[in-house]
């Protein structure tokens, strides 16, 4: 899939459900997050977030799935917005509990602007998708399937 695409995909996303994040600067880089599905960080140097993209993993993934990454890493870029924690290990250390705890977070944003079926199917296709065998699911430790079924079936949960 293209940039182009992709960068598709991510703007009507931020349109439909992070209206907060239309201005803010955000960049794509494809062949990226190696280790991951999908990455953020914020590059002080252009003063915008840079969402990388694991090539060999997003090409062959579902659309929903696609979706579901976008909305996890854009949580990160929300959350920076609202508390001022800058996504990327050039500005803080992160520990396993503070990384836990950001993965949660984003998961839970993410499922709060209606995306938490676009994760479960991100986190099945992650676990299931030949040629992951390097991030395999291991590198994830946010909300677990169980976890993201129960928050969406609160009523007041949004779907798109
Ligand atoms: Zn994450």
């Amino acid at each position: 899939m293209a940039v182009r695409d992709l960068e598709k995909i991510m703007n009507s996303i931020i349109s439909k459900s992070f209206l907060e994040l239309e201005s803010v600067p955000i960049e794509l880089k494809q062949n990226g997050a190696r280790a991951a599905f999908m990455n953020v960080i914020y590059e002080p140097n252009i003063n915008a977030y840079v969402i990388s993209v694991n090539k060999r993993l997003t090409d062959p993934a579902p659309l929903n799935a696609i979706k579901g990454g976008f909305a996890h890493e854009l949580s990160y870029i929300l959350v920076d917005k609202t508390i001022g924690k800058k996504p990327g290990s050039t500005f803080y250390k992160r520990t396993k509990v503070d990384s836990y705890c950001d993965e949660v977070t984003a998961d839970v944003y993410a499922i709060l602007r209606g995306y938490g079926s676009h994760l479960l199917e991100m986190i099945n296709y992650l676990k299931t998708s030949e040629g992951s065998e390097n991030t395999k699911y291991t590198w994830y430790s946010g909300l677990t399937t169980p976890q993201i079924e129960k928050l969406i079936g609160e009523k007041r949960i949004p779907k798109v």
